[in-house]
């Protein structure tokens, strides 16, 4: 079977052929490799095509596939039952790795999707607030709950949607839509709808519009803003915890908040994901408090092993993020060098093992600057390097990832097929 058969027959049973719309590699216009199986920072499809994988299953497998220790974790939990839907010990001791790290929380509860975990997390907030209204910002991607499809980053970005079909206006008509690293807009919306901004969410490292950090002055604004406001501040980690560096985000600027979002690397690969906060945000969820939430396969003691087994593996590696950083950066100057000896306008960023690089003259601090990059360049750079066998995420406005199974050996090689690329297209 071929990447395009195996294509054609999933488009008859899947909508699209695919489970997450960018998986399509619409944006880039070619076929998807179908994957067989993985090993390290390899990926291998079932045409026998072997890549060096830059997406690691969005940013979870920072060890990079089949870490032998995630591995052996995960063996060891199948065998005592895949799922029992009873408290297990397992959910205290990956509670406890996590608030260990991020002090400033007290509380955390596990579910199974990022998705799952902010629109929670939402949800506790607002019964804590007592407040509707919620601010979000533009290309800050959080998941696809309905109250958050407003001009949606990733996915919905690639396909030119302003918002989702199929999502009531009455949904989302308290969320409010503000631009990122731009303070006055937060303003405005505070200042227009006094009394009932009860939640505001970001990414402090957007990477859902491609890689856009935010300010650490924009931040503490944001947070003042927040406290005068009586707003519940929640940053969603999602993507940048334990990847951006072990504390994720909060390794850049110095500002607390009141909730945190967690989801990929947390599970180890496996689906896991959480919401935690503070105690007494914390404690308005049901069954203390009066905000419902719940879930079957919550806190899965298979999907919790993988991420115990990770991060003790991130604690035990005290070189872990500066070979990380050290190897997205010599990712980034690779491209930046290459574009340049080609003449073409390329804008990279790094934050720990994300990386980011866009098509344009301009640096980009928001979701309108994103916009403005030459996805028809991006797309012919994509092309170009999978067929060399480099395996980068297939649209412009995504999250690049290097993973502890990568050396300078591998970057190296992406860095000559990128010279390459820049010289073709
Ligand atoms: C991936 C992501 C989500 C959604 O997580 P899923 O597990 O895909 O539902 C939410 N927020 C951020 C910042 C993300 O990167």
């Amino acid at each position: 079977m071929t990447n395009k058969s195996a294509f054609d027959a999933a488009k008859k049973l899947i909508p699209g052929g695919v489970d997450s719309p960018v998986r399509a590699f619409k944006s880039v216009g070619t076929t998807p490799p179908f994957i067989d199986h993985a090993k390290g920072c390899y990926i291998y499809d079932i045409e026998g095509n072997k890549y060096i994988d830059f997406v690691q299953s969005w940013g979870p497998l920072i060890f990079g596939h089949c870490d032998k220790d995630i591995q052996e974790a995960i063996i060891k939990s199948v065998k005592k039952g895949v799922s029992f839907g009873a408290p297990t010990l397992s959910e205290t001791n990956l509670a406890k790795l996590i608030l260990d790290e991020f002090k400033f929380i007290d509380k955390i509860r596990f579910v199974n999707s990022g998705t799952e975990a902010t629109m929670s997390a939402i949800r506790a907030a607002r019964g804590y607030s007592k407040k509707d209204g919620l601010i979000k910002f533009e290309g800050c991607y959080h998941g696809h709950s309905d109250a958050l499809l407003i001009k949606a980053g990733s996915g919905a970005t690639t396909y030119a949607n302003a918002s989702s079909s199929g999502v009531p206006q009455d949904i989302v008509k308290n969320t409010y839509l503000a631009i990122y690293n731009d303070i006055k807009s937060v303003k405005d919306i505070f200042e227009a709808n006094k009394d009932k901004i009860g939640v505001v969410i970001i990414e402090a490292i957007a990477g859902n519009m491609g890689l856009v950090p935010a300010k650490k002055e924009f931040l503490s604004q944001l947070r003042e803003l927040c406290d005068k406001h009586g707003a519940v501040l929640i940053l969603d980690e999602v993507m940048s915890g334990y990847r951006a560096s072990k504390r994720g985000s909060f390794d850049f600027h110095d500002i607390k908040a009141d909730m945190i979002t967690f989801g990929k690397v947390i599970g180890g690969g496996m689906s896991a994901a959480a919401f935690g906060g503070k105690k007494e945000i914390m404690d308005c969820l049901s069954p203390d408090g009066a905000v419902y939430q719940a879930g079957t396969l919550s806190g899965n003691p298979v999907a919790m092993s993988a991420g115990i087994a990770a991060l003790k593996k991130i604690n035990n590696d005290k070189n872990l993020y500066k070979k990380l950083s050290s190897l997205s950066q010599m990712l980034m100057d690779g491209f930046s060098s290459a574009a340049k000896k080609n003449n073409i306008p390329l804008q990279t960023q790094t934050r720990g093992s994300m990386f980011g690089y866009f098509f344009s003259n301009k640096k980009v601090e928001n979701y309108e600057d994103a916009l403005k990059s030459d996805t028809l360049a991006f797309a012919k750079f994509h092309t170009n390097m999978l067929k060399q066998g480099i395996y980068l995420a297939p649209s412009q406005f995504e999250t690049g990832f290097v993973c502890d199974a990568m050396d300078e050996k591998i970057i190296k090689k992406a860095i000559k097929a990128a010279n390459k690329a820049f010289r073709e297209i």
